[in-house]
């Protein structure tokens, strides 16, 4: 497990939530609806069909209750149609985002490491001092679920020689 990868990731799923609540009500069907629930079902779980559609086999779960306290579940290709361009758009991102979190996984836990080794006087040797603030930034970054800057890549490269000198645990994409 790897805990800052942890924490970026709950961090990131919980603005889904915070954002839904700000969407407010929406009209559909000459009715006003708003996002009652989201979630994932579990992959062991079987799948739902989406009542917009009623096609898709859905696991991202949206749920929507109109002022009549009727409440339909709606795939994640189907929100954009019922809801707004808005939470379109907004999810994308998070979707992206998503990805890039996780496919940064490795990079953001051994910047996590560069970072909590710094003021150890041994590791310290081996950095350069201004570059302390660069891997916060780096770190701030990944975390959000963006990539590093290319510049920041060729520095995280630089460290990266030298992670081996370090006490990092290996952190595979699926531990
Ligand atoms: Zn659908």
């Amino acid at each position: 497990m790897c805990e800052v990868y942890e924490s970026c990731m709950k961090e990131l799923e919980a603005s889904i939530p915070v954002y839904i609540k700000k969407i407010g009500n929406f009209m559909w069907k000459n009715k006003s609806w708003h996002i009652t629930d989201h979630y994932r079902i579990p992959d062991n779980q079987s799948l739902i069909q989406c009542q917009v559609c009623e096609k898709a086999w859905i696991r991202e779960v949206f749920e929507i209750t109109n002022v009549e306290g009727k409440t339909i579940v709606v795939g994640n290709e189907c929100i954009y149609n019922v809801t707004n361009e808005k939470i379109g758009a907004y999810y994308k991102n998070y979707s992206r985002h998503k990805e890039n979190l996780i496919k940064n996984k490795v990079v953001l836990h051994n910047i996590d490491v560069i970072i909590k080794t710094w003021s150890n006087c041994y590791y310290r040797f081996h950095y350069e001092r201004k570059d302390y603030e660069k891997f916060k930034k780096m770190l701030k970054r990944l975390c959000i679920g963006l990539n590093l800057t290319k510049t920041q890549q060729e520095t995280y490269m630089r460290y990266h020689e030298k992670l081996p000198k370090l006490d990092i645990k290996n952190v595979t994409e699926d531990d």
